[in-house]
């Protein structure tokens, strides 16, 4: 029940107030992202989210209309490809020519500072492998493996070799390490926020990504831009006039300005390579939602996608948490108690948010409307995976089990962001 009512200052609509919640328009959107807009830290996330804000409905209406998911191979795609074999080959050649610099002419003190330069590029350009991380072992995690091999099985995808739960309110799927293993991450927050079927259709979108086209996430595109994206961080200057080192700071402004102008370049060739791909990465994770909903039903597909809008809920029980020094509360029990109070209206205003902008965690998805638009439109009513009972309590005592150890990294990581 709303604890009073206001009038709208826009449209003179009457508006129902909940005490703790923002007030907000319905009809002409008055005030629906409250005070909270979501900030974007890097240039690769502002891209990210304006490419969204200009062409997500363009994209979203031509899959509806062609009622094609599947990210076919265009120009674009070959393209990025084609972009991101100049940057591997450029660092190869890089890296064959300065160990021949250093070696044929040995020991060159010239010869050698070049050859060192080179190798110092090449070591920054370096493809990064995502590192593999502290992984649940299958002889004590038994039902959370089995359930996410039986997804696996139902999704025709390969099965992971291994399952990494955090404390993030996400999750994920990633090559790691030199072996290329598959990772499936699990962000204990959302999985406690979920219910079965919710977790069934988080696994398996995460899956889906090992056989959705994500031309993106594979291993020769995404190092390259990542590449791209840490050469730029390294060249890009903090100030053009580095006055922490006196006079010479004029003398300096020659090589400040070079490498910004460079760390622009090479800025421009990343977004150009992220632009190339935004449109068949986006369809890629429309095309992961309807294979998970596939799996998992729609309604489930639909219920999870609402209850990723709740970050800030479970961030906000952390901060109460740590502010009341309550630490032995269970913040995954408090958040929950707190999204069953949220009032529908306050919900559906999560949604609009999420339809016109990303939040930072969501970023490289679609706008949360749009993707449960989508699963509406073109998602199976029934799943086609059904899980036993056993299982699913099973995995989730396995999960529960997790709890106090991942608590306390959250609230170690909340304090250290507030004292740093
Ligand atoms: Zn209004
Ligand atoms: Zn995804």
């Amino acid at each position: 029940m709303p604890s009073s009512s206001s009038v709208c200052p826009q449209c003179a609509a009457a508006l129902p107030t909940y005490a703790g919640y923002t007030t907000w328009c319905e009809h002409c959107e008055w005030n629906v992202h409250g005070t909270t807009e979501p900030e974007h830290d890097t240039w690769y996330q502002r891209f990210y989210a304006s490419m969204s804000r200009r062409h997500s409905n363009a994209l979203f209406n031509s899959i509806v209309a062609a009622r094609l998911l599947r990210p076919p191979v265009t120009v674009a795609t070959v393209l990025a490809y084609a972009l991101a074999a100049c940057v591997h080959i450029l660092t190869l050649c890089t890296a064959i020519g300065s160990a021949l610099l250093i070696s044929v002419d040995w020991p060159n003190f010239y010869c050698i500072l070049l050859g060192c330069c080179g190798l110092g590029f090449v070591w920054l350009a370096r493809p990064r492998i995502h590192p593999v991380p502290v992984l649940l072992r299958r002889d004590e995690f038994p039902a959370i493996y089995e359930l996410a091999d039986r997804v696996a099985d139902a999704l025709c995808a390969k099965r992971v070799d291994g399952i990494s739960v955090n404390g993030d309110y996400n999750a994920g799927y990633a090559r790691a390490g030199w072996k290329q293993q598959r990772i499936l991450y699990l962000g204990l927050p959302l999985w406690e926020a979920l219910d079965d079927a919710e977790r069934i259709d988080l696994i398996a979108h995460e899956l889906a990504h090992n056989i959705n086209h994500d031309y993106r996430s594979k291993f020769f595109v995404g190092t390259a831009v990542s590449t791209l994206r840490e050469l730029h961080s390294v060249l890009y200057p903090d100030r053009i006039l580095p006055t922490e080192i006196g006079l010479w700071a004029f003398a300096a402004v020659p090589f400040t300005l070079t490498s910004l102008g460079l760390s622009y370049l090479i800025r421009l060739c990343a977004l150009g390579m992220e632009h190339l791909l935004w449109s068949s990465s986006q369809r890629a994770e429309y095309y992961a939602d309807i294979l998970a909903a596939t799996v998992s039903g729609k309604k489930a597909a639909i219920g999870g996608i609402e209850k990723l809008l709740l970050t800030n809920v479970f961030h906000f029980e952390v901060q109460r948490i740590v502010m009341q020094r309550t630490m032995q509360a269970d913040v995954f029990e408090k958040f929950r108690e707190s999204a069953a109070a949220i009032p529908d209206r306050e919900k559906e205003r999560l949604l609009r948010v999420g339809s016109k902008m990303l939040n930072r965690m969501d970023l490289s998805h679609p706008p949360a409307l749009l993707r449960a638009k989508m699963i509406e439109q073109m998602a199976p009513e029934q799943p086609s995976l059904i899980v036993p009972d056993s299982l699913l309590n099973a995995a989730r005592r396995e999960m529960g089990e997790l709890k106090p150890e991942i608590q306390a990294a959250i609230i170690d990581e909340y304090r250290a962001s507030i004292y740093d």
